[in-house]
């Protein structure tokens, strides 16, 4: 048994608690109010709703291209960088990349794995040593399934994922697409699919978002990732009011998966709480993927971040919610705890 003390930012709400955290064998088993001296801050581990972690070989190396030279399939320079690597190498520079997000306080992270069962195979074993628990969105043939956690589909404008799609009802996965990217016009598309999640939706109108709140389909939105490629941004408002919308820190190559910056840019450039961002890097991506953290509550996994309140950072914050969406950094983690 294992008491952590603080402000505890707890359930679904994150209404700051004084007092502990009891975790027994590796699960929330109380959160109880009490006097402690402790300054500690004590959050859900984050989840990360949208990575490309097989960038971590080509990190910066797109800098001022577009979406079309940096990332897209088949031609694009990462897909170059990719097709080049070394595989040992390629393991080797994902388990780096998710080192430093077991260190930002990331317990999952939602991974659109390229490069079919290979590219699978080599996130399970750059994950394999590791606390944190990638979910792999598999890619080319259906048959990769045997080894990733779901399928990942690049966009319905560039191939027809039909045959996935049902590959993925038949055994009863998730199917996730990137929508609505550079432009809308693969959105309507890829609502046709009928996925269980979409990334981006930068361009999505009314009509999209009508259809998006009818189907119930959660959205993954990577703000930054918009900002470095210039696609424009995400109606991060209209999707919260749509449905259920979580933060990805999409390719490592653009950015580092720091659910920290991700949270800080969301919340100064939308019009959102900061409750709302912290709850889109935590709970809404446990909850698409169906993983059992995300929120501090009883009977929950303890997967918990614990920030320094009286860090050099920190100190004299007026609220804590405010101060762990706006303003932490990887500075102000003390522990991470990912059991
Ligand atoms: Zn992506």
């Amino acid at each position: 048994m294992k008491e952590i003390t603080g402000t505890i930012l707890a359930g679904k709400s994150f209404d700051p608690i004084r007092g502990r955290v009891i975790i027994n064998d590796g699960r929330i088993e109380a959160v109880e109010r009490a006097n402690t001296e402790s300054t500690d801050i004590i959050l859900p581990a984050f989840v990360n709703a949208h990575t490309h972690l097989g960038d971590s070989v080509a990190k910066e190396a797109a800098v001022g291209k577009s979406l079309e030279e940096a990332v897209a399939p088949p031609d694009s320079l990462k897909h170059q960088q990719l097709a080049g690597a070394d595989q040992s190498d390629l393991v080797s520079a994902m388990r780096r990349t998710l080192q430093f997000m077991e260190q930002t306080g990331t317990v999952s992270c939602l991974d659109f794995r390229e490069s079919g069962i290979p590219g699978a195979r080599a996130l399970r074993e750059a994950a394999e040593p590791l606390s944190i628990d990638p979910f792999i969105f598999g890619s080319g043939d259906s048959s990769v399934l045997d080894i990733a956690d779901g399928y990942g589909a690049s966009g319905a404008n560039d191939d027809d994922f039909t045959k996935e799609r049902a590959a993925c009802r038949d055994r009863d996965v998730l199917f996730a697409i990137h929508a609505g990217e550079p432009d809308a016009t693969d959105i309507h598309p890829a609502l046709d699919l009928e996925p269980d999640l979409l990334i981006h939706m930068v361009h999505a109108k009314q009509e999209h978002l009508t259809r998006v709140a009818e189907q119930s389909v959660p959205v993954t939105v990577c703000p930054r990732a918009n900002a470095v490629l210039d696609v424009g941004t995400p109606p991060v408002r209209d999707l919260l009011d749509h449905t259920t919308v979580a933060l990805g820190s999409d390719n490592v190559m653009l950015n580092p998966p720091s659910m920290f910056r991700e949270m800080a840019y969301t919340a100064k450039q939308f019009d959102v709480t900061a409750r709302e961002v912290l709850q889109m890097a935590t709970s809404a991506g446990a909850e698409i993927v169906d993983h059992d953290v995300g929120v501090i509550a009883p009977g929950k996994r303890a997967a918990l971040t614990i920030l320094d309140g009286d860090s050099n950072n920190l100190v004299n914050s007026a609220d804590p919610v405010q101060a762990v969406v706006r303003r932490a950094t990887g500075l102000d983690i003390k522990r991470v705890i990912l059991n």
